[in-house]
């Protein structure tokens, strides 16, 4: 009896956990957790590095050819303005959420920051305002795309292929073969993307258990407050909010949705990075959610660098987090600097584990907040990262379901 895909992955998820818990329990220090730290490191790299290979011809492709077809059908703009649309909607809800939750419980009231004294001065945050932060971001848009691609860089490569794709319209039937070309390049990716899901249930497996031998469960007990709320605003967020945007446009059911994104969603839980998941969120979306590969194409890879629900999230309460550990009070027009700093800052995070925290610092020294307490931050983030980054994933699917319902919508309208 062969098991499904799903079925797989489930177990891999149950051992790895069940594994780690073991080993977790035997002590760091112990010849046993030292080697299965090693083993799942080596297997969970290697799932990891699979799907890097495969992001960078796979963005490209999918993206030149994604903005090729649309226009084709004369729905370039429209497609992009319900894509932009629903982005900034859904990071202001999960933002507002986030700040709301963290007004109500208060975590860190009561705590002062110089019982993380030690864990802030060994640390040296790197500077980075407001101004520097969208210097940065704007010069990192336009790259020698050969530079971009050997580097990996998705930011980039997403601008230059959204530039071919445009290309590819103007110059029509006269560059037929390149987008012939680039057509099969995106099939052929596909078809090794397939290989690499079936490997999934043993990298899922290894990812898990390293997470769960690396918790120390002392440093999360002291932050458990903390840790609750944006744990759970954050579920709120991708097991409320999101699937009710979702069924208010199109009418698709909760369970329709999850049990068609579960393989995405539990790849981006387990690598806790947006890009590395890639790979599997456009074959779900496609296959299991059937969402057209010209508006799929479009959107996983453009929401996978710029849509982070769950970090917008995250680096708003954080902030709040902070001042309450610092024992400052933050007024209404303080809150709506981390508000748009926080929506700009998760822009900017690339899809890869713990980007978070690098463009956190901008949120805090908007407010005038001490970069250094992200050092408390740190230790707890490889746990907060599985969860923000499912829901950054879960917010790119519904974005494409969405974006697919609101242009065929439009069209019948405008005919
Ligand atoms: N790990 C997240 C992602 O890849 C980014 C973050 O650190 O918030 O989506």
């Amino acid at each position: 009896m062969r098991l499904s895909l799903n079925v797989q992955i489930f177990l891999g998820v149950i051992v790895g956990v069940v594994l780690g818990l073991f080993l977790n329990h035997a002590g760091n220090d112990s010849q046993l957790s030292k080697q299965g730290l090693y083993f799942s490191g080596l297997v969970g790299n290697l799932f990891v590095d699979l799907l890097k290979m495969i992001l960078v011809p796979l963005v490209f492709t999918s993206i030149a050819v994604g903005v090729a077809n649309l226009r084709v059908h004369q729905q370039m703009h429209r497609v992009w303005l319900c894509t932009l649309g629903f982005f900034v909607i859904s990071m202001m809800a999960a933002i507002l959420l986030g700040l709301g939750a963290t007004q109500l419980f208060e975590p860190g009231k009561g705590l002062t920051l110089d019982l993380f004294h030690d864990a802030m001065s060994g640390f040296q945050a790197k500077q980075m305002g407001f101004g520097d932060f969208t210097s940065s971001f704007l010069h990192a848009l336009f790259v020698n795309p050969f530079a971009a691609l050997a580097q990996g860089n998705v930011l980039a490569i997403v601008i230059y292929a959204l530039f071919l794709g445009i290309a590819l319209v103007m110059g029509g039937e006269r560059y037929r073969n390149i987008l012939l070309l680039l057509q099969e390049g995106l099939e052929i990716t596909l078809r090794m993307v397939g290989w690499i899901m079936r490997l999934s249930p043993f990298g899922i497996m290894a990812l898990l258990m390293q997470l769960v031998i690396k918790q120390d469960v002392a440093v999360l007990t002291s932050l458990i407050k903390f840790i609750l709320v944006v744990l759970g605003t954050t579920l709120v967020h991708g097991f409320l909010v999101l699937p009710l945007m979702l069924f208010l446009v199109t009418k698709i059911s909760p369970s329709k949705f999850f049990s068609g994104a579960r393989e995405a969603l539990i790849t981006a839980f387990a690598t806790s990075s947006s890009s590395a998941t890639l790979p599997v969120t456009l074959r779900c979306v496609e296959q299991h959610l059937h969402v057209k590969p010209d508006i799929a194409g479009f959107v996983i890879p453009l929401g996978a660098t710029i849509n982070m629900d769950g970090t917008a999230l995250y680096e708003a309460s954080a902030a709040l987090f902070i001042a309450n550990l610092a024992g400052v009070e933050l007024d209404i027009s303080q809150q709506c600097i981390v508000f748009f700093t926080a929506m700009i800052a998760a822009m900017g995070a690339p899809g890869i584990p713990s980007a978070g925290m690098v463009t956190m610092v901008m949120v805090l020294q908007s407010v005038g907040l001490p970069a250094e307490a992200i050092a408390i931050l740190l230790p707890i983030d490889r746990l907060l990262d599985t969860v923000r980054t499912m829901v950054n994933v879960e917010g790119d699917m519904i974005g494409s379901l969405v974006v697919q319902k609101l242009v065929f919508k439009i069209n019948q309208l405008k005919g």
